[in-house]
């Protein structure tokens, strides 16, 4: 089946037999919000619990809401079927799939003290949780080509984020895949590469259909797409998956099975937002270019960047719908801006239906060090937009009217 088609139908049958063809069955999957499943058969129980703690999706009895919930599991399907891969493991957060990412990476490393190699930038969250060594492990930072040379012994995983938030950055997936390879003959032992695939969705692209082990979304963004839930996902190996369910069963990390069932719904018009959104994104981004008052657009899509260019033929399908911008005048005038908007929603987040503005380095990218921002290409002044389902003539009115009045009272 094609992408649009799996996006409406994959993870449905779970409503029971067969979702829309059932005499009398619920067409949509009813939402299952029970914290306990009642038993009356112990061993039949039983051997339900021992499945679930051993890192099955789903079964007969779910036995606690920590362990399995329906509406999880119909979703989990669906995004793995997606992406391409066996299975997939729905969190709380993004954040809370990071975490247990590392958790579970850490656990099958060998070693005492284990590493984690990453490539700047990725998420604040991400760069904080990693730099802190809150988990453990001690974060290298190290650049897209140096990455082999970084693994050793120690290393636990290999993270990276593409396109990169909020510069937009593209890494050369197989790259990374084949550096990692190296490495691992080297060592003697397979390192994992972990790819947020966040801002790309797998419409634009499915990392593991290029050798990543391990695919992470926050499901917050494009996968809800209204803005209104908060979740994280895992598309990896059946091996990983269970791992990752035994690690979210004792840290308690699950998502909320109403959140869930926002995100399944929401994979059914996913294919048709993330297009819609990044046709405006495009025609902004060009508009954007040509404004005297813009100094910078970073996005994928313009031709200026030929090693995107390259990586948009041989990775991912399109540029997506995110991208950022420094005006002329710095942080003064990019707040000025962001004053001045009427439509356009000053806020954190992304992959909304509606367009949102915020500047990384007061906002999402606050709790990394200066230093480390200016290093990663996120200037003070520099502007995230995450481009909705608007008319992007009322979108460029609102950005035109906005920095008209950011240049004036830079005069
Ligand atoms: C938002 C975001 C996260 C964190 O996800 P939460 O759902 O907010 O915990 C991780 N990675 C990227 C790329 C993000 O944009």
């Amino acid at each position: 089946m094609r992408l649009e088609t799996t996006a409406v139908h994959a993870g449905r049958h779970k409503a029971g037999g067969h979702a829309n063809r059932g005499e009398g069955r619920p067409h949509v999957q009813p939402i299952d919000l029970s914290t306990t499943y009642g038993f009356r058969n112990t061993g039949a129980a039983v051997e339900s619990l021992d499945r679930l703690v051993e890192g099955a999706g789903d079964a007969p009895n779910p036995i606690y809401g920590r362990l399995a919930n329906p509406n999880t599991n119909a979703f989990e399907q669906a995004l793995a079927a997606l992406e391409g891969t066996e299975d997939a493991v729905a969190f709380a957060s993004g954040m809370a799939a990071v975490t247990a990412v590392v958790l579970t990476a850490v656990t099958r490393c060998p070693r005492r003290e284990s590493n984690i190699v990453a490539v700047r930038p990725v998420y604040g969250g991400t760069d904080h949780l990693f730099t802190s060594s809150l988990l453990g492990p001690e974060v290298r930072w190290t650049t897209e080509s140096a990455i082999a040379a970084a693994i050793d012994e120690d290393t636990a995983l290999v993270f990276a984020e593409t396109p990169a938030n909020p510069t937009l950055r593209l890494v050369d997936l197989e790259s990374v895949v084949a550096q990692s390879a190296d490495a691992s003959k080297r060592i003697g032992r397979a390192v994992p590469v972990v790819i947020d695939s966040t801002f790309a969705t797998p419409v634009l692209q499915q990392p593991a259909t290029l050798g990543v082990d391990v695919v992470l979304h926050s499901a917050t963004k494009f996968l809800g797409g209204h803005g209104d839930a908060l979740g994280g996902v895992v598309a990896t190996n059946e091996e990983w998956a269970r791992a990752l369910r035994q690690v979210r069963i004792a840290t308690g990390g699950i998502v909320h099975p109403m959140a869930a069932y926002l995100f399944h719904r929401g994979l059914q018009t996913l294919p048709l937002r993330v297009r819609a959104q990044q046709e405006g994104a495009v025609e902004l981004a060009h508009r954007l270019e040509g404004h005297p008052a813009v100094r910078r657009v970073h996005f994928p899509g313009l031709a200026a960047d030929a090693r995107s260019a390259r990586l948009l033929e041989t990775q991912q399908r399109g540029p997506g719908s995110v991208l950022s911008f420094e005006v002329k005048g710095g942080a003064r005038q990019a707040a000025r801006l962001v004053e001045s908007l009427r439509l356009i929603t000053p806020a954190v987040s992304l992959g909304s239906v509606d367009t949102l503005i915020q500047a990384p380095a007061s906002l999402t990218h606050r709790i990394v060090d200066e230093g480390h921002r200016l290093d990663s290409g996120i200037p003070a002044g520099l502007l995230r937009l995450s481009v909705g389902l608007e008319s992007v003539d009322d979108l460029w009115e609102d950005l035109e009217q906005a920095l008209t009045a950011a240049r004036l009272t830079a005069a």
